[in-house]
């Protein structure tokens, strides 16, 4: 059986340290529930991650949310969203 580990497309999350030019640059991202929010989202520091990485995703606990199985996500791809002042799920889809 082939395992899918997906990526992330994108983020507009630009004030994570992990943000650069839209782009995630951690080794992996952690989706926590029951919100689809992104756990890694850091603020306050100077720029992380590694420049020549994208993320993959973690764990995600959004057991609702129809690509999650087992509390990893079987999406091809996942963006993330700024909204207010939250790093949201942009994939996430429940019914
Ligand atoms: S996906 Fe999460 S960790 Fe990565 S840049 Fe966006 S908010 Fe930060
Ligand atoms: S698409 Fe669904 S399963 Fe995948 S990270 Fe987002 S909330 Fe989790």
């Amino acid at each position: 059986m082939e395992n899918i580990v997906s990526d992330v497309s994108g983020c507009s999350v630009k004030s994570c340290i992990f943000n650069t030019d839209g782009m995630c640059h951690t080794v992996a991202i952690n989706v926590g529930g029951p919100e689809p929010l992104c756990d890694t989202f850091l603020t306050g520091g100077k720029k992380g991650g590694m420049k020549n990485m994208l993320a993959k995703i973690g764990a995600c606990k959004v057991t609702q949310c129809l690509y999650n199985n087992d509390y990893e996500c079987e999406a091809k791809s996942v963006s993330i969203e700024l909204k207010g002042n939250r790093a949201i799920c942009g994939t996430c889809e429940i019914d």
